[in-house]
Formats: structure tokens, C-alpha cells, sequence
């Protein structure tokens, strides 16, 4: 399978996710040696759990799977730029590449939490040598999930949902 074959798994998690709850679709799969190892999206709502980002429960199913709690050699696929938490989470976990699919400008500006700094920039530079990152693989596919940049999306959905 190819980088894109498992952005589309992530798509497809994301979807799912979509129809399950009231999140925002978000959608994660974390491949070791070629191996998906976890699939997961995001459950904050549904589960009443500020942390249950898509990529944090990858990373979860991930470590109960391989009892233990580093995956080097991993590759996490997400449908989205992950966020503060998700991207040191990564680190923690000793994840080497990061894929993600939409970036930051293609979508409007609720899904991040921080509005004056780019965390990917951040980890591009105080983790070069730990983590590759590659942006917008399928992008515009997984875009169109999520809110626009121009979109006026309602006050009860702009939270970390
Ligand atoms: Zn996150």
C-alpha cells in the first residue's frame, strides 16, 4: 500500500466518525512496517474526553497492540494538521514520519489552537532530526471534510469538538 492508499483509510475513518458522533471528522491510521497497527477518529464529544483526538487514540490502540508505548518506524496518516497535543504526542511516542492531508490554511482557523504560531513549524524545527512531516497528501480531498477558511460555521461547533 502507498502513502495515499492509507490517507484514504483515514479518510474513510474520518467519515465514519462523522456519522457517529457529533465531532469533527477527523480521521488517523498509524502504519508500522507497512503494517496498519491502529485506526482511529475523533471521539472528544461522543467521549466527553478533551484528548480524544483521532490521533491520540491511534496512539492509544497503538500501545495496548504492541505493549509499549514508543513506535519508532511508525508513520501517522491524518486527515488533518494535528494539532499541539497530537504533534508532542507523536514525539513522545518516537513516531518518524507524520503525514497529514489538509493543512492549516485550507481550513477555517477553529480546528487549531494556536492563531499566532504554526506548531508544524515549531516541530519542523525543534524536532528535525526525530520526525519528517509531510503536508497536504490527498489535501483537497481531505479538506473538503472540514470547514472552510471563509466558512461560518456555528458557534456551538467552534470548540475542540
Ligand atoms: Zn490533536
Amino acid at each position: 500500500m502507498t502513502d495515499k492508499d492509507y490517507m484514504r483509510l483515514a479518510i474513510e475513518m474520518a467519515r465514519q466518525g462523522d456519522r457517529a458522533s457529533k465531532c469533527s471528522p477527523i480521521g488517523c491510521v498509524l502504519v508500522l512496517d507497512g503494517a496498519v497497527i491502529a485506526q482511529a477518529h475523533n471521539e472528544v464529544e461522543h467521549r466527553c474526553d478533551p484528548t480524544a483526538h483521532a490521533e491520540i487514540l491511534a496512539m492509544r490502540q497503538a500501545g495496548a497492540h504492541l505493549h509499549r508505548s514508543r513506535f519508532p518506524g511508525a508513520v501517522l496518516y491524518s486527515t488533518l494538521q494535528p494539532c499541539g497535543m497530537c504533534s508532542m504526542a507523536s514525539i513522545w511516542a518516537g513516531i518518524s514520519r507524520i503525514v497529514y492531508g489538509a493543512e492549516r490554511h485550507q481550513v477555517h482557523q477553529m480546528y487549531f489552537e494556536d492563531r499566532d504560531l504554526d506548531t508544524v513549524d515549531f516541530l519542523r524545527d525543534a524536532y528535525k532530526d526525530d520526525v519528517q512531516i509531510e503536508a497536504g497528501l490527498l489535501g483537497e480531498e481531505c479538506a473538503a471534510l472540514y470547514y472552510g477558511p471563509q466558512d461560518d460555521p456555528p458557534a456551538d461547533e467552534q470548540a475542540n469538538l
